[in-house]
């Protein structure tokens, strides 16, 4: 198959969150499946040119953005340890710019000009170059256009008369809103402006364009492509959601096994693999906790249960049912606790108070560390994250390869991960976890209540859960492999 994967970031060149690992990681996963896959971003004033080695093309172009022409340049470059090109569209006054999409917490006012220019310069450039894909892979409202422009103006083009498009929605809750206006910027028919189709509220909405005018549409996870078909969790779009259910499925995240593997991970204590004794424990695992109890100040025990919680610090991960919750423990029990984020500065406040409370009980570093949080996954015997909503989640599947159980709630990917502890799953190998379905602080109190019974009480099925998860294949081979399937089934509609 021949494959183009649109999106406005790509890990390494641009990342704020998950859809830029799956734009960089996915693409060379397909290559190894014996398929042709390249990448379209944004070029960045970020992306360091040298270090990436991007070089430029003989391709360039002028698009309409509503009554300008506006000229671009075309980039290129690969994706590291492998053949997947990278073309980066280069139009210094849409992305020289600090950030990605807006400034001091405000969007760019003009970033439906800047991906309406991103979108027609993806097809245009494969005009030039004489591409004509099986299938593009668009993600999230940054990238939706592209199904719409194809079934318009480019509806014609000899590139483009089997192309197929596919969309992922990485994130419901960002949709991409503009005023009416801005349809002729898009370049699109003023009829299209129905609720059928690109309106939405009395705006357009990029997100619900690609949704209804793509071949495919799939999200990052089976549970929430469900989820997202009710009101609950639909932002709105669960009307369109349910009418194209057919078409709407979910594929899991992987994670990157090279980065995540506490058999060969750098910034851990010692290494230790799920290839330890149920009798015993693993003592590679005991080193990292140990090492993380001095790291954070805690008392130096290691029969006490530590917890440890890794993300941002906004509502969608729990943290209305956390901090009240955690302070019941720190109150009440001998449980110790590690939070690395950063975030709404309500909870910082309100962690640090803690903190000065309980200073041997809880480990607190309100910043942005990957080496630490490597070390966190490594060091905690839980991991903690009962999110609202969770569209597929990565650091459940870090703290599972790390041999952290997990307590979540269960919801999208967290659901699809983690095995709830159970008479049942014990006994058949699979439990790896523990998980509950009500938002609420007594549900949170008491999986957690169960988590402490079982690690103080069982050991030995408690190492059972370690390895079980330690054990499971969380690759993005495993998902590519679903991709392939997804993106064969979308060619052959
Ligand atoms: P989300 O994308 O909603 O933030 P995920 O669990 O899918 O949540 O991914 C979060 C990613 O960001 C993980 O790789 C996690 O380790 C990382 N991360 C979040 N906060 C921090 C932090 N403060 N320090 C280091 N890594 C962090």
């Amino acid at each position: 198959m021949r494959v183009i994967l649109a999106s406005s970031e790509v890990v390494p060149f641009a990342k704020t969150g998950g859809l830029a690992d799956v734009a960089g990681v996915l693409p060379r996963e397909l290559e190894k499946l014996g398929h042709e896959v390249s990448v379209f971003l944004p070029a960045y004033q970020s992306i360091d040119r040298i270090q990436h080695d991007i070089k430029a093309t003989n391709v360039a172009f002028e698009i309409q953005i509503g009554d300008r022409l506006v000229a671009g340049k075309l980039l290129e470059t690969v994706l590291p340890d492998s053949q997947v090109k990278v073309f980066l569209v280069e139009q210094p006054g849409y992305f020289n710019r600090e950030d990605f999409y807006g400034q001091s917490g405000e969007d760019f006012s003009d970033n439906c000009e800047r991906f309406t220019f991103f979108c027609r310069a993806v097809l245009e450039s494969l005009i030039q170059m004489d591409t004509a894909p099986d299938l593009i892979h668009t993600n999230d409202w940054q990238t939706g256009l592209i199904p719409v422009f194809l079934k318009t103006d480019y509806n014609h083009h000899s590139c483009f008369k089997t192309t197929r498009t596919l969309i992922t929605i990485h994130n419901l809750a960002y949709q991409g809103l503009f005023d009416y206006e801005k349809m002729a910027v898009a370049g699109l028919p003023a009829e299209y402006f129905n609720w059928q189709q690109v309106e939405f509220h009395g705006k357009m909405n990029l997100l619900k364009t690609g949704i209804v005018f793509a071949d495919m549409i799939n999200t990052v996870s089976p549970t929430y492509a469900k989820e997202i078909r009710e009101p609950e969790q639909g932002c709105g779009l669960e009307g369109v959601l349910q009418e194209r259910a057919d078409q709407l499925t979910g594929i899991l995240n992987g994670i990157d096994v090279a980065d995540w593997n506490p058999a060969i991970d750098p910034f851990i204590e010692e290494n230790f693999s799920a290839d330890f004794d149920v009798r015993v424990g693993s003592s590679g695992k005991l080193a990292c906790k140990q090492a993380l109890q001095k790291e954070t100040n805690l008392k130096q025990e290691l029969e006490t249960p530590l917890i440890g919680i890794v993300g941002r610090l906004a509502s969608q991960k729990g943290w209305s049912l956390i901090l009240p919750v955690m302070r019941h423990f720190l109150e009440n029990t001998n449980v110790q606790w590690v939070v690395l984020g950063t975030g709404d500065p309500s909870y910082h406040h309100q962690l640090e108070s803690l903190q000065q409370r309980y200073p041997d009980k809880l480990g607190l570093n309100l910043g942005f560390s990957n080496e630490f949080a490597h070390r966190v996954e490594a060091g905690s015997d839980m991991f903690l994250m009962p999110s609202q909503y969770e569209p597929c989640g990565l650091n459940q599947m870090y703290s599972m390869a790390y041999g952290t159980v997990p307590i979540v709630r269960r919801t999208g990917g967290l659901a699809d991960t983690v095995v709830n502890a159970t008479h049942e799953t014990c006994e058949y190998g699979t439990a790896n976890g523990f998980s509950f379905d009500e938002f609420s602080e007594e549900a949170l109190r008491s999986a957690i209540k169960s988590a402490l019974q079982m690690y103080s009480q069982h050991r030995l099925i408690w190492n059972q859960l370690m390895q079980a998860g330690m054990k499971r294949d969380w690759s993005w081979r495993r998902s590519a492999k679903q991709y392939e399937e997804l993106y064969q089934r979308t060619i052959a509609r």
